[in-house]
């Protein structure tokens, strides 16, 4: 099959979150399976350009109808990592792409809405005909508008849209001059409430929900968080939406990147280990504990790796510290805080723990830093408010280190409680709390480091039950090539 992603992230050139791994991950996983995909992505200035390989011009004279006149592009190609890449590059005096960042402009709406128009008519004029276009998020929500509104009808009638959203908190919302500039126009059509209209406010335009009107099959990252959307205020006011196109919803959760995150042949970790090497994972655990100046004593390692904000749950991992120091555990966090009050926070705990042997906060991004801590910890919490999918839990589970989460999203789905799960004992490989409140946290912390210090043996076979779990990229893209199939022969 021939797929074409459209999206505003890839890893390692353009990462900003989960989606970048997505779009590598799930490509790579499809070439791999025999099929063609290609990515194509806005050129920004702060492309990691290191990463791209042969970049050369592939089309030099696009010309994009924006408004009523048109704007120059060149695309470019170039491989990342393998992966086949076009690089969109407007010359215009709007820079769209140039602005040292990759989102976070007032005009971000207007800036992917070009990229999405572009994507199409580089296709068009590129004679490139992919089976199925493969959009993410909301900033190429307008892809399948535009496609079955306008491209279709010349020359591009075959095509078919998959559409997944990683995260419905962020919609992309947009006066109606976005339907100008695009071509679209007539307001009348598309701000009706069963197409583009925003549900908080009808006058402006919802991409994200534009994209799940438009597309052939929608998806999110995982089952659960599929259904929250649904039934839930996790929906943030497209519950309603989806439950009209509930035929065309469902989750598949993402996958972890096995070449990467696997403590066999980790090379950013002293001592590598598997299952039948476990012992090895201790090795590591002094390697953290010097790196990181903390005492060694017959301690667990409690730790937290990722965005310090409230989606995360910063107050409960503030609580797990304290409740980890109090109970004869060490506690080691590793995130940065986007948010300054978060960020001061934090930073105050460090500077008042700053002499205890027993903890350490590093409050930035250092992703060897990250691939030591998961192979040194022995428990890791992921207690957020809500997560789509999330990674943390699952590269754990690789590494040997048990996962301690709130039973939300992605994380309901990939862990099941020791003492509590219906599943069997073997396929149990961490602890689940549910409510968001610290007697919560603690309750399942209680149980994992009454486990560590008192039943050994147990914790050990609770580690490699989560070192089998197979998380990989192999299930999901399966089936997201179910879901091709299916909208290609609709
Ligand atoms: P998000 O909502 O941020 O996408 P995920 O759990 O899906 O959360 O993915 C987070 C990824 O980022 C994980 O691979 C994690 O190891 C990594 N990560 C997060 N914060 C840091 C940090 N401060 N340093 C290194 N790696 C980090």
């Amino acid at each position: 099959m021939y797929i074409v992603m459209v999206a505003t992230e890839c890893a390692p050139v353009a990462a900003n979150g989960g989606l970048a791994d997505v779009v590598f991950g799930l490509s790579r996983e499809l070439e791999i399976r025999g099929n063609a995909v290609e990515i194509i992505l806005p050129k920004y200035d702060v492309l990691r350009y290191d990463h791209i390989w042969g970049l050369t011009l592939a089309y030099g004279d696009l010309w994009v109808p924006w408004y009523g006149g048109a704007i120059k592009c060149a695309v470019w190609f170039g491989f990342v990592h393998g992966r086949k890449c076009y690089f969109i590059e407007p010359y215009s005096q709007d820079n769209f792409f140039n602005r040292g960042t990759l989102y976070g402009c007032p005009d971000d709406a207007i800036r992917f809405a070009f990229f999405s128009k572009a994507a199409l008519e580089f296709m068009l004029k590129a004679n490139k005909r992919p089976d199925v276009i493969h959009c993410h998020d909301w900033h190429t929500g307008l892809v399948p508008v535009l496609l079955f509104e306008m491209y279709k009808f010349c020359g591009m009638p075959n095509q078919r849209v998959c559409y997944t959203v990683h995260n419905f908190r962020h919609q992309g919302v947009a006066g109606q001059e976005v339907l100008w500039a695009t071509g679209l126009g007539r307001p009348e059509y598309f701000m009706s409430p069963d197409r583009l209209a925003d549900p908080a406010n009808p006058t402006r335009v919802n991409f994200l929900k534009a994209g799940i009107v438009y597309s052939n099959f929608v998806t999110t990252v995982s089952d659960r968080y599929a259904w929250e959307v649904r039934h839930t205020d996790l929906g943030c006011g497209l519950g309603h939406t989806l439950y009209l196109h509930r035929n065309k919803f469902g989750g598949i959760r993402n996958g972890v990147d096995y070449d990467v995150w696997n403590p066999e042949i980790d090379r950013l970790i002293p001592h590598r280990y598997g299952i039948d090497t476990v012992q090895n994972k201790y090795l590591n655990k002094e390697a953290l504990r010097d790196r990181l100046w903390l005492r060694k004593d017959f301690k667990p390692i409690v730790a937290y790796i990722g965005r310090l904000d409230a989606q995360k749950g910063a107050h409960l991992i503030r609580h797990a510290l304290w409740y980890s120091l109090a109970n004869g555990a060490q506690f080691i966090c590793l995130g940065f805080a986007p948010d300054p009050a978060i960020g001061g926070e934090f930073l105050r705990l460090k500077q008042q723990l700053n002499d205890n042997p027993d903890c350490h906060l590093e409050l930035r991004f250092d992703e060897a830093l990250a691939h030591l801590i998961y192979a040194g910890a022995d428990l890791i919490i992921v207690p957020s408010n809500f997560e789509p999918c999330g990674l943390v839990q699952m590269i754990a589970l690789k590494y040997g280190t048990v996962p301690v989460v709130r039973a939300v999203g992605g994380l309901a789905d990939t862990v099941f409680d020791r003492d509590y799960s219906d599943r069997p004992m073997e396929e149990r490989n961490g602890y689940v709390f549910y409510q968001g409140d610290p007697p919560a946290i603690e309750s399942a912390l209680k149980r994992a480091l009454g486990l560590w210090f008192h039943y050994p043996e147990e914790f050990r076979a609770l580690m490699l039950n989560g070192m089998r779990c197979n998380y990989s990229w192999e299930l999901p893209a399966q089936h997201y090539l179910n879901v091709y199939e299916y909208i290609r022969h609709k």
